[in-house]
């Protein structure tokens, strides 16, 4: 159990949400994604949900304030051990410079800073292919790859056997779209967290679990245990 606080940053495509996963289960942190928490809202129909759902088709991003308002609340109960677990994993947020600052707000307000960000790289080449051939579970929303990471049985999720289904926004158009988005706005925050000192840099094409024993090496290393100061 881990009870800090971190970033995964990334291109679409780049593995953030199989890795968030990953390392949330070997470490016990709430895993919190931006875009499950809009998917959610759009599904329920809630007022965020209304407003996201046009930005999403077409591979923007949703105005910040809807955003701050399906993650915070959230983020509030993660970050003073009313959740799961104490410590939390922002998969997908930040995604712009305003946001970053939201956070850092909010965060300096719980006396609760960022811990670390990982940067999860993956030449442009391959995140098309990664996207287009992306899976995920309708009833659990764990993901899968048909390529990279296929389910035991064809279209039914390992965990749950709900039918796996392709996210709309992974189409090749809007996949365009949301690697446009990216480079213009949320590529930059590397150079904002490794000025603070915060960023570490993992490549991310590699094999699924060598990438995730990486993460948790250098994001969310575990506390090395104190030599012993007793004298023999
Ligand atoms: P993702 O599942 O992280 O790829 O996000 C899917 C879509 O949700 C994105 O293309 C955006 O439209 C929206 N979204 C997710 N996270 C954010 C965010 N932090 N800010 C704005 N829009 C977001």
């Amino acid at each position: 159990m881990t009870d800090g606080r971190y970033v995964l940053l990334g291109a679409p495509g780049a593995g953030k949400g199989t890795q968030a996963q990953l390392v949330c289960q070997r470490r016990g942190l709430t895993h919190l994604s931006t875009g499950d928490l809009l998917r959610a809202a759009v599904q329920a129909g809630t007022a965020a949900g209304l407003a996201a759902k046009q930005h999403m088709e077409a591979g923007r991003l949703v105005p910040d304030d809807v955003v701050f308002e399906v993650l915070f609340e959230r983020l509030g109960a993660a970050g003073s051990g009313r959740a799961a677990s104490g410590g939390f994993l922002l998969d997908g947020f930040p995604r712009n410079r305003a946001q970053a600052e939201e956070l850092d707000r909010r965060l300096a307000a719980l006396g609760t800073p960022l811990d670390r960000v990982a940067d999860l790289t993956v030449p442009d080449a391959i995140l098309l292919q990664r996207l287009t051939g992306r899976r995920s579970c309708r009833g659990c929303g764990r993901s899968f790859h048909l390529d990279f990471l296929p389910p035991r049985a064809a279209g039914l999720c390992d965990g749950c056997g709900g039918p796996l289904e392709q996210r709309s926004d992974d189409t090749a158009a809007v996949v365009s779209e949301r690697l446009a988005v990216y480079r213009r706005q949320t590529a930059p925050l590397r150079e904002f967290y490794a000025s603070r000192g915060l960023l570490v840099s993992v490549d991310g094409h590699r094999e699924v679990g060598v990438v995730a024993d990486e993460l948790l090496a250098r994001l969310v290393p575990l506390p090395q245990p104190q030599p012993s100061s007793r004298r023999a």
